[in-house]
């Protein structure tokens, strides 16, 4: 067998070229591209399947084979040697198919006679394609060189299947970035909206895969790799990167100088590819590795080192972020992941996010749902598949997002969408009522915020006020620490937009998922249970005092709320309380107005404070219940861990009662208490919170009207019977017993 020399591939890409430039059919390409690869690596067999849906792989073309199995043979993901070798995104290459584990015979392609198989994947930046294959007659390993050559092809092929060269007739192959495509991944944020995808960072289409002047391409490579050097070094030389940034900028930094990176393109451009296939082609190999290792910190350097080819397509296609397309109407951003600031930059335009990582606490989440934009996060491979423009549904509820859907499924989804909008209009018609119940209890209903795009909810919802003010949104979605004049400004504008409304200010929550990209990170065992809140307050109280001050000269006279996240112990609530004393005295000493009344509260977030002495009851002005973080530390199971985040109920009767005993200590000093995570929101556990004796519920603006609707239809006293029977039963949890009582109350 007579070795394949660079020259060889070179003509065989030219040769593809000319065909993929010539008019033909989809068919009429595969037929001759499958006649052209099985000529150059003088095997008397080459195939190409593609992929008919994403689970089956379909022989689109043979030379070799029997014509009548084209379009007739197929196989599942990982059945066979070509399902292994689509499974596994590695090549498959044996002396001896048949003896192969796994082979699986095809009787209507005749292959019985061909002995030895060499499968490659067709794939493009981790998106499978399909599978080439090359066999014959002889039984013998193919050297690495043809592996090689077989894999730049197929690299080719994949461009060509990018750019839509065998679709578009009747050959019923899988049409790529056509087809509906439902991505299943988790809620961020509830909601529904249908829309067109407006991508983040745009994918980079390269044109041309195959090149004739390997020396100018080389040039053209190691040109953009210098550029991509200085970027990386501009970047690694700005002063305000934390240490995981520069640790990323520094693996980077190792990558573009990587030689074993810069050789292999090379050695991809001398077998014919272009500079641009050539980085996409080692981009593919890494994606590929990165879904065989399991090791975390090594799949972090792998997607180091796919961003950064992606920078270096950009460069060499001059394909910025910025392509000059026009943001589709009722845009949805789709994206791998997105910092908070820039989602806001988008601001309320977006109709929804789909993201492929991201999680619940993600401060892309916080910002989601503080502009009530649905957002599925976990949605795998959406950026792979999206193009600009395409249509979109996404389901917040469910956690899905329908890419392309047929028109039944768009239908059906409309159906919820106007479901959904009637019971706006519906909960609009009570927005001024009282969430006053049947047996005559108002419920105070507040809204919880942290940006200012949350305040005009403040009137459209009917909130009584805003229960939880987050301010350490401001200061995420900053790049530096925010000045007290500009926050005291930006809380003035918070309280003005309030109207007279009580806002609880809770003070800087940071740590655990919540960290400040100016402020060094602290490399913790377990950042929820660590330094945070207002454990960083007390240590360090620089920016508690600096925020303390900014809050009394916003009120500037006007009455002032403020609680303490995360309080544990009564000697802490004791000197944060201290702390906010002072400074009232330190301005009053300065001649500044302090607030007219100033209520001084803690958040109830660990189970400890629950069993604090009463001083603290009496020293609160009042006790606001966190309930994400307490039901956290109360089931010991993670709110941001997807596997257990749910697998408590907080309608629990051991939380039910645990929130009862919360619920009488404040009673035995009179100290107002209320409620204000997630829970809240959700109406059945809003009644449950009511019926135990909460009597103010802190929630997201929009389920203020579902939760109030509810409250309206029942007795509490009834309600609390229902609970004090299913503890009584042994339940688990009160929910099955509520929702057979609700089940009978009047609509
Ligand atoms: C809570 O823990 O319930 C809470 C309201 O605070 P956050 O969700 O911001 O931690
Ligand atoms: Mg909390």
């Amino acid at each position: 067998m007579p070795e394949r020399s660079d020259s060889d591939s070179r003509k065989l890409l030219r040769r593809l070229r000319d065909v993929l430039g010539a008019q033909a059919k989809g068919q009429e390409r595969l037929d001759q591209i499958t006649h052209l690869i099985a000529d150059s690596m003088r095997t008397e067999v080459c195939s190409i399947y593609l992929f008919r849906d994403a689970e089956t792989l379909e022989l689109c073309a043979t030379e070799g084979l029997k014509a009548e199995s084209v379009h007739q043979t197929r196989m599942k993901l990982g059945e066979g040697l070509v399902g292994r070798v689509a499974r596994t995104n590695t090549p498959v290459n044996t002396a001896d198919a048949p003896a192969e584990k796994g082979f699986r015979y095809m009787p209507e392609t005749g292959e019985e006679i061909y002995s030895s198989f060499l499968g490659v994947p067709i794939q493009r930046v981790g998106e499978k394609l399909g599978v080439l294959v090359v066999q014959s007659r002889t039984a013998r390993q193919f050297s690495d060189d043809e592996i090689y050559a077989l894999e730049v092809v197929a690299m080719v092929l994949a461009e060509m299947t990018e750019l839509g060269a065998f679709t578009g007739d009747e050959d019923g192959m899988r049409a790529l970035h056509r087809q509906p495509v439902m991505f299943r991944g988790a809620t961020g944020q509830e909601g529904a909206a249908e829309g067109h995808v407006w991508l983040h960072e745009p994918r980079v289409v390269v044109t041309n895969p195959v090149a004739d002047d390997p020396v100018a391409e080389i040039d053209r490579l190691r040109d953009a790799v210098g550029q991509l050097r200085i970027s990386v070094d501009d970047l690694l030389s700005a002063e305000s990167l934390d240490k995981e940034q520069r640790q990323v900028l520094e693996a980077y930094r190792m990558f573009a100088n990587s030689r074993g990176w810069l050789r292999r393109m090379e050695a991809d451009i001398q077998n014919g590819l272009s500079a641009e296939a050539a980085v996409e082609k080692e981009q593919s190999a890494a994606r590929a590795r990165l879904e065989q290792v399991p090791d975390a910190y090594l799949r972090e350097r792998l997607n180091d080192l796919d961003d950064l080819s992606n920078r270096l397509l950009r460069i060499l296609t001059g394909q910025g972020a910025d392509t000059g397309a026009e943001m589709p109407e009722n845009p949805v951003l789709v994206a791998r992941n997105i910092g908070p600031g820039e989602l806001l930059e988008y601001g309320r335009k977006l109709r929804g996010v789909v993201l492929e990582e991201g999680s619940v606490g993600s401060h892309a989440a916080i910002v989601a749902r503080a502009l009530t934009i649905p957002l599925v996060i976990h949605a795998r491979r959406i950026t792979a598949e999206a193009l600009n423009g395409d249509h979109i549904l996404v389901d917040g509820d469910q956690g899905i997002a329908h890419l392309r859907p047929e028109e039944a499924v768009a239908r059906a989804f409309r159906d919820k969408i106007a479901m959904q909008a009637e019971a706006q209009v519906r909960y609009a018609s009570l927005r001024d009522l009282p969430a006053t119940t049947a047996c005559g209890t108002t419920i105070a209903l507040h809204m919880n915020a942290g940006l200012m795009a949350d305040l005009p909810s403040l009137e459209g919802s009917g909130a009584d006020g805003v229960g939880l003010f987050r301010t350490e949104l401001q200061f995420l979605v900053r790049n530096k620490m925010p000045r007290r004049a500009e926050l005291a400004g930006l809380y003035a504008r918070v309280m003005d937009a309030a109207k007279g409304k009580r806002v609880a200010f809770r003070t800087l929550d940071i740590g655990s998922d919540k960290v400040l990209p100016y402020m060094k990170p602290n490399d913790e065992p377990n950042p929820a249970m660590g330094w945070r809140a207002i454990r960083v307050g007390l240590d360090k109280p620089g920016v508690l005092r600096m925020q303390i001050q900014a809050l009394l000269r916003a009120a500037n006279g006007r009455p002032l709320t403020l609680m303490f996240p995360f309080v544990t112990e009564l000697a802490e609530f004791q000197q944060a309380r201290a702390h906010v004393l002072r400074e009232v005295h330190r301005e009053r000493s300065l001649g500044h107005v302090v607030p007219a009344t100033l209520e001084i509260g803690a958040m109830l977030e660990t189970p400890s404070l629950a069993f604090a002495p009463r001083t603290f009851f009496e020293l609160t002005d009042f006790v606001s219940i966190g309930g994400n973080d307490l039901k956290q530390f109360f089931f010991a199971a993670d709110r941001e861990n997807e596997r257990v985040r749910r697998r408590y109920d907080m309608l629990n009767l051991s939380f039910l009662g645990f929130i009862e005993q919360i619920v009488g200590r404040c009673a035995e000093t009179g100290t107002p208490l209320s409620f204000c995570g997630e829970d809240a929101g959700r109406p059945v556990e809003a009644l449950a919170l009511a019926a135990l004796g909460l009597r103010s519920l802190s929630m997201r603006p929009a389920s203020i009207g579902p939760v109030k609707s509810l409250l309206r239809r029942v007795n509490l006293a009834e309600a609390r019977a229902v609970i004090s029977a299913a503890r009584a039963r042994g339940d688990m949890s009160a929910r099955p017993a509520l929702m057979d009582w609700l089940a009978t109350q009047p609509a």
